[in-house]
């Protein structure tokens, strides 16, 4: 079951690099395990995938503790992070996808004991429940943070809202693109900004599409199994 839904998956990948010539090896798939079981998780990890997320952070330190063996493993935490919850979890993650407020990144910096990877998150739609920055403050919150040398901005993040339609979904992750370059081309050593973090079960061909180079993906992969 969870085979098939990976081939499918990957498939549905290539087609979508192949359509705008874009080389498969430069988008990651992150599954997203937050539904599921550790034992879950340990299937897809058998089956080859690398790269797994969780949106919090007890389901993280839970899921991690149970497959410390697969050392290969690449934690992403892709959810909303609180200050608070900040110095249990920084040190155990891979990647943070989810940079949204300037007092997070003083947290970050002042916990973690590595240079971390992380996306800046923007509500490109500008919905009132999305967390993270209006497009137009981004440039200007990472130029703030140049000072703190444990965040390495790898990578905008967005969420195409539930019920768009799929030319609003272009057009909102071709926005987070434009955004992204926008900020690479100011060369500021703490933020290459060369990846975008953006597509999940129902827009993922689209992200891709559009530039994105992880795409987090949940609900398919885990369909009927
Ligand atoms: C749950 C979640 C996903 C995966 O969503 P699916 O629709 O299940 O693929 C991706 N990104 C974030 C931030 C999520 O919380």
């Amino acid at each position: 079951m969870l085979a098939d839904n990976l081939k499918q998956i990957c498939e549905e990948i290539q087609l979508a690099c192949d359509h705008v010539q874009r080389p498969i090896e430069d988008v990651t798939m992150i599954a997203v395990t937050k539904s599921v079981e550790s034992y879950q998780a340990e299937e897809l990890i058998k089956l080859g995938v690398e790269d797994l997320a969780e949106n919090r952070v007890d389901k993280l330190l839970e899921k991690k503790a149970v497959l410390k063996e697969f050392s290969n493993v690449k934690w992403h935490l892709i959810g909303n992070l609180q200050r608070r919850k900040v110095k249990l979890i920084i040190n155990e993650v891979d990647y943070f996808h989810a940079l949204d407020s300037l007092k997070l990144a003083e947290e970050i910096q002042k916990r973690s004991q590595k240079i971390l990877p992380c996306f800046v998150e923007v509500n490109v739609s500008g919905e009132e429940s999305k967390h993270g920055f209006k497009p137009d403050e981004v440039l200007s919150f990472i130029q703030d943070i140049a000072v703190f040398n444990k965040i390495k901005v790898i990578g905008l993040m967005c969420m195409a809202p539930l019920n768009a339609s799929d030319s609003e979904v272009h057009m909102i992750f071709s926005q987070l693109k434009k955004l992204q370059l926008n900020v690479s081309e100011q060369r500021l050593p703490h933020a290459p900004c060369t990846e975008l973090s953006m597509g999940m079960s129902n827009d993922f061909p689209i992200a891709i599409e559009e530039g994105a180079t992880f795409v987090r993906i949940g609900t398919a992969i885990f369909r009927g199994a």
